[in-house]
């Protein structure tokens, strides 16, 4: 597969799902027609991405057209981030294959520390905003960069709704920094790049949230319309003013969204028709930032 991440800053993947065993055995229908590959037509209107991956794609298909290039530019001391958008259970862990802290009714919660629960964010003396305090790991290998995951992972917050899965009702960001120093050319490079599996971005009402959860609900989508605002000022290219500082998660991204940084978002979508309102809503979502 061709890189798509080389040129333009901000890429916008669009991925689905295959219909899964219960939406097989309830009888839904596979609502999406994709066209080349970077246009899918669900209900009579195409959406255009830098590309789209049909349900038969694979893991190393989908890394192989974007991360690939990322991860080659973050090790050349570029910025980045790699975000996932999409309904609970519509594929972002899974695209993301990496699930630290988290940001949680935007308080910032230490996905290696338990005891720390609302860390706050600071500017260093360069103005880049950086989350105080929050636990750093070294790690000098995959394995050892997969084994803090795992310890992360199970530390999430998970409240149940009654989605037939249990919703991710967080955003989760993984943050890799890389630094290297070359001792024959004295030559040091700074990289950084962030993971961002963000919380489902289902209607409330379909939830049946209430009390808490309707709150819950109603900050994730604050914090993901401020997320949308963001990415489409930058994609506008001529906005003078982002607003980074409506929310926690864009004020903590801001030095590694737009400008010279690579920024990668994932589109995940469901396939079946019981989804539809959610899939045209998120194709929407990816829509607007391009
Ligand atoms: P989300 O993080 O958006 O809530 P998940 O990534 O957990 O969703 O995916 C929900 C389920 O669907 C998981 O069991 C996952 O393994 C499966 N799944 C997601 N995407 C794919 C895919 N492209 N191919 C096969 N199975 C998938
Ligand atoms: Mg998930």
């Amino acid at each position: 597969m061709a890189d798509v991440t080389s040129e333009c800053n901000i890429k916008v993947l669009c991925r689905f799902r295959p219909l899964n065993q219960s939406e097989i055995l309830r009888g839904d229908q596979f609502i999406p027609t994709f066209q080349g590959d970077d246009s899918v037509n669900v209900g009579g209107r195409s959406y255009v991405f830098d590309r789209v991956f049909p349900t038969n794609t694979t893991q190393e298909q989908v890394y192989n057209a974007c991360a690939k290039q990322i991860v080659k530019d973050v090790l050349g001391g570029y910025n980045g981030t790699i975000f996932a958008y999409g309904q609970t259970a519509s594929g972002k862990t899974h695209t993301m294959e990496v699930s630290y802290f988290e940001v949680y009714m935007d308080k910032i919660r230490d996905l290696l520390d338990v005891t720390k629960t609302n860390l706050a964010v600071h500017e260093d003396k360069n103005k880049i905003p950086y989350v105080k305090g929050c636990t750093e790991r070294f790690v000098s290998s995959p394995d050892e960069v997969m084994d803090v995951i795992d310890e992360g992972k199970n530390n999430r917050h998970v409240a149940v709704t009654n989605m037939n899965e249990h919703s991710s009702r967080s955003h989760s960001i993984f943050l890799i920094n890389i630094k290297q120093e070359h001792t024959e050319t004295e030559q040091k490079l700074c990289g950084k790049l962030y993971l961002v599996d963000l919380a489902g971005s289902e209607k409330v009402s379909k939830t049946g949230a209430a009390g808490a959860v309707l709150d819950e609900a109603k900050n994730i989508n604050k914090s993901l319309s401020a997320l949308g605002n963001v990415i489409s000022a930058l994609a506008e290219g001529t906005k003078t003013h982002v607003p980074y500082r409506d929310s926690k998660m864009t004020r903590i991204l801001q030095d590694s969204l737009g400008g010279n940084c690579r920024t990668t978002m994932f589109i995940c979508c469901s396939p079946s028709s019981y989804n539809d309102a959610e899939t045209k809503s998120t194709l929407m979502f990816g829509q607007r930032a391009k």
